[in-house]
C-alpha cells in the first residue's frame, strides 16, 4: 500500500522554520552523550564533517571508509568551489537569493524548507572552514575571492584554485584527526559496510568487512549515519572516482529505507569526451571554466564535417562562423546556464551534426577572448591546474596560441561533452535527515534532500558540509534523546548473526558462479544500457527496453560471472562484484522512476515532454511530489509512495534563463 510520507517540517513561514526548529531542540543531556555511540559510514566531506562534529559534541563515533585514509574519499575530486550567500562582492546576494536560485535550479522539485535551511547555514560553513585554515582564494586586498557558477547571476562561489574539495577535506580531516587523538572517534579505514542491522525496527549497527583480511565484523551503536556518496557509477563511465559505489545505500534500501527520486541524475556539460571503448573513467573540466570559457560549435555544417574529418581545426574558423549557442539561446545567463540546460543544448547541436571531433560528440570550450582580454597569467592563476590536467589527458594545452586572424589571436580550445556526474536522488530522509528506518540517517550525496531535479554547481559541497557540520549534529539529538536510556545492543543478538551469515553466503554465491565474464565487462555493458536508454534523453519505450535488457544482463551476471580468488584476504574483484550486484538494483530503480514520471524536469528529460524549443516541460499538476520507492524483492517492481511538495515562499513557475 503506497504511503504518503511526512517530512516532519515544523509549521510556520519558511524563513522562520529552521530557527524555530533549533530553538525547540531537545538536546541530549551532556552526561548521556558520553554513553552514546554513533556509527558514521563514510569520510567524504559529509561523513568526515559529521564524525568530527558529533565527537566534538561528546558522542563516541565509529567512522568507516573504504580508502586507506579519509583524505582519499571521493570528495577530494571536487574542483570548482562551494557556494555561500556572504555577498562579499556586494552584488545583491542574500540568503533568500541563494535559496531562490537553488529551488529554481532544481526545477522546483526540491523540498523548499530544506533549501532555505541550506542557504542559511551556507555562511557558517565558510567561517568554519576558514577557521580550520582552508586556503580559499583571496583578492589582492585579502578578502575571500568569489566566482560564478551556473544558474546564478551573482558571484558566490568560494574556491581554492581547482582543488576546492581537497582543501575542504583536509580541513575536515584535521578536525577529525583531533577527535581521533582525543579518543572520541575510532577510525576504521579499509573497512566496507556490507549491511545495516535492524533490531526491533531500528538501525542498531552494521556488518563491515575488513578489506585487507576479508574478515566480516559486527559493530553496534545507538544510531547509524551513512554518508557514502552517490550512484553515478551505475553508468560505468562517469566523472566519479572508480571506487564510488552505491552498495551501502542499496543495502539500506533493501532493508526498508525508501529511495527518493532516483531518476534525477546529473549530466555535466563540461567533461572530456569519450575517446574509445577501453576507457573506465571520464574527466570533469570544472564548471568554473565557464566563467571565462565560451562554448561554441561551427555555424556551417561543412565546417563541422571538416572538423570531424580532421581536415580543419577549430582555430581556423573565424569569429563570424562560430555559433556561441548558449549565449544565443540564453542571453541572460549565457555560458552560465545550469548544467541540465547546457548539457541538453550540447546534445542538440551534436545530434544536428555540428559536433567538432571525430565522433561528432564534442563542442568547443574556448578561452581566446578571455586570454586576449585578461592575459594568460590571470587565466593560469584561475585555472592553471585544470589546463594542465587537460593537457596531460589530451596533449593539447588550451593556453597555446594557434592562429591569428585579422589581428586577433586564437588559442587552442578545449573539447568537451556531457557526462554522468552527480546524483540528486538518494535515500529518502525527513527534515531531520532520518530515513524511513528509525535510527538510520543519511547525509551528503547519498540522500536526496536538497537539490530537486538538478543540482546547481558548487552546491554539493555546501550540502555535504551543511549536513555534516550544522544539520545532523542538531537533528540526530531528537532521536537520541529517547535513546539515551537504552543500552547499546549486543552484537551477539541473532539479528547480527543473521546479517553476517547472509553477507557471507552472498560472497560464496558470487565466488561459486565460476562463469566466463569479468565484473568490468558486465559493468561496461550495464553502463551502455544505462546511457542509451536511461541517459540524457529518455522515452517510455526506451526505458522499457532498458529495463528488459537490464534484467537479461542481470541473469548473465548471476550465471556467467567469474570472480577470481577467495573471500579470505584482499579480493578487489569480489568487492567489485558486490558493487555491481547493487548497481543492477540501482539501474532498474532509476529506470522505474523515470518511467513513472511522465514529465521532464531538470536532469530527467523525457523526450515526449518538451516544449517546441526543446526545453523541459514539467507537469506540476500531476508530478509535484518526491517519488519514494520501496524495495519489493529482486526482480519485482518496487512500490511508489509520494511526498507532496509544499511551497510557501516561492512561486512555482517555468524556469527561464533567457531574460
Ligand atoms: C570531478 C568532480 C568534481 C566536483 N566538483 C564539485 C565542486 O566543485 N563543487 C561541488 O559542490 N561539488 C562538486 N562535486 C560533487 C561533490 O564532490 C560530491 O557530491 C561530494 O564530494 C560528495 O561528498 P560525500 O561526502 O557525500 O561523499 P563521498 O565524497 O563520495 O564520500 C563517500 C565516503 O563513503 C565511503 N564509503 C562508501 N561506501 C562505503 C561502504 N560501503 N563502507 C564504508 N565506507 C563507504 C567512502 O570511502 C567515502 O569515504 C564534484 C564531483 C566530481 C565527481
Amino acid at each position: 500500500m503506497a504511503k504518503v510520507l511526512n517530512s516532519k517540517i515544523p509549521a510556520g513561514p519558511v524563513p522562520e522554520k529552521w530557527k524555530e526548529y533549533k530553538a525547540h531542540q531537545r538536546l541530549v543531556n551532556p552526561k548521556n552523550k558520553l554513553k552514546l555511540d554513533i556509527i558514521v559510514v563514510g569520510t567524504g566531506l559529509a561523513g568526515a564533517s559529521a564524525a568530527a562534529s558529533l565527537a566534538e559534541m561528546g558522542f563516541n563515533v565509529y567512522n568507516f571508509c573504504i580508502q586507506d585514509s579519509p583524505r582519499r574519499a571521493h570528495s577530494i575530486a571536487a574542483q570548482g568551489g562551494i557556494n555561500a550567500a556572504k555577498c562579499y562582492q556586494n552584488d545583491g546576494d542574500s540568503v533568500y537569493r541563494l535559496f531562490y536560485d537553488t529551488v529554481k535550479g532544481g526545477d522546483y522539485r526540491a523540498r523548499e524548507a530544506n533549501v532555505y535551511r541550506l542557504a542559511e547555514v551556507s555562511n557558517n560553513i565558510i567561517d568554519q572552514c576558514v577557521a580550520q585554515g582552508v586556503p580559499f582564494a583571496r583578492e589582492y586586498g585579502g578578502m575571500l575571492a568569489n566566482r560564478s557558477f551556473g544558474g546564478a547571476q551573482v558571484s558566490r562561489t568560494f574556491y581554492a584554485k581547482g582543488q576546492t574539495g581537497q582543501q575542504l577535506l583536509l580541513g575536515a580531516y584535521s578536525s577529525l584527526s583531533a577527535q581521533v587523538q582525543a579518543g572520541k572517534v575510532k577510525l576504521f579505514t579499509r573497512y566496507e559496510m556490507e549491511d545495516v542491522v535492524i533490531v526491533d525496527g531500528r538501525a542498531r549497527g552494521i556488518i563491515a568487512k575488513n578489506l585487507t583480511t576479508g574478515k566480516l565484523e559486527r559493530f553496534s551503536a545507538n544510531a547509524v549515519v551513512i554518508a557514502t556518496g552517490g550512484y553515478g557509477n551505475t553508468y560505468f563511465l562517469s566523472t566519479n572516482a572508480m571506487g564510488c559505489n552505491c552498495s551501502a545505500a542499496v543495502q539500506c534500501y533493501r532493508k526498508g529505507a525508501m529511495f527518493a527520486n532516483p531518476s534525477y541524475v546529473q549530466i555535466h556539460p563540461t567533461c572530456i569526451p569519450v575517446h574509445g571503448d577501453k576507457q573506465s573513467k571520464l574527466t570533469l573540466m570544472s564548471e568554473s571554466l565557464r566563467n571565462d570559457g565560451r562554448i561554441w560549435v561551427p555555424k556551417k555544417l561543412e565546417d563541422a564535417k571538416a572538423l570531424q574529418a580532421g581536415t580543419k581545426q577549430g582555430w581556423e574558423i573565424p569569429e563570424e562562423d562560430r555559433d556561441y549557442y548558449l549565449e544565443r539561446r540564453y542571453p541572460a545567463f549565457g555560458n552560465l546556464v545550469p548544467r541540465d540546460v547546457a548539457s541538453r543544448a550540447a546534445k542538440e547541436r551534436c545530434d544536428k551534426g555540428f559536433g567538432v571531433n571525430n565522433t561528432g560528440l564534442a563542442v568547443f570550450l574556448d578561452f581566446s577572448e578571455s586570454i586576449n582580454r585578461l592575459g594568460i597569467d590571470v587565466i593560469m592563476q584561475r585555472y592553471g591546474n585544470l589546463f594542465e590536467m587537460y593537457e596531460e589527458i589530451t596533449d593539447v594545452f588550451p593556453g597555446d596560441v594557434a592562429n591569428e586572424i585579422n589581428g586577433v589571436k586564437y588559442y587552442k580550445p578545449m573539447m568537451i561533452y556531457p557526462a554522468i556526474h552527480y546524483t540528486m536522488g538518494g535515500i529518502w530522509v525527513d527534515y531531520e535527515l532520518q530515513t524511513t528506518i528509525p535510527g538510520l540517517f543519511a547525509i551528503g550525496e547519498c540522500n536526496f534532500s536538497d537539490h530537486g531535479a538538478n543540482r546547481l554547481g558548487a552546491s554539493a559541497l555546501m550540502q555535504g558540509l551543511a549536513d555534516g557540520y550544522f544539520v545532523l549534529p542538531y537533528t540526530i539529538q531528537n532521536y537520541l534523546a529517547d535513546q539515551a536510556v537504552w543500552p547499546k545492543v549486543s552484537t551477539d543478538l541473532p539479528e547480527f548473526a543473521e546479517a553476517e551469515k547472509a553477507v557471507d553466503a552472498e560472497q560464496d554465491r558470487l565466488l561459486n558462479i565460476k562463469g566466463k565474464r569479468s565484473v568490468d565487462s558486465i559493468h561496461k555493458e550495464l553502463g551502455h544500457i544505462m546511457w542509451e536508454y536511461v541517459g540524457m534523453g529518455r522515452t517510455a519505450e526506451g526505458l522499457k527496453t532498458g529495463l528488459k535488457k537490464m534484467h537479461e544482463l542481470e541473469k548473465e551476471f548471476d550465471t556467467n560471472l567469474f570472480v577470481p580468488g577467495t573471500k579470505e584476504g584482499l579480493n578487489i574483484e569480489l568487492d567489485k562484484a558486490i558493487h555491481l550486484r547493487d548497481f543492477f538494483t540501482m539501474g532498474q530503480l532509476v529506470a522505474f522512476d523515470a518511467l513513472s514520471r511522465n514529465e521532464s524536469c531538470g536532469g530527467h528529460f523525457r523526450e515526449e515532454y518538451q516544449t517546441e524549443e526543446g526545453e523541459a516541460k514539467r507537469d506540476d499538476e500531476n508530478y509535484f511530489y518526491v517519488g519514494c520507492w520501496e524495495y519489493k524483492g529482486k526482480g519485482n517492481e518496487p512500490e511508489l509512495s509520494k511526498e507532496p511538495l509544499e511551497y510557501e515562499a516561492i512561486k512555482v513557475q517555468t524556469r527561464n534563463y533567457k531574460n
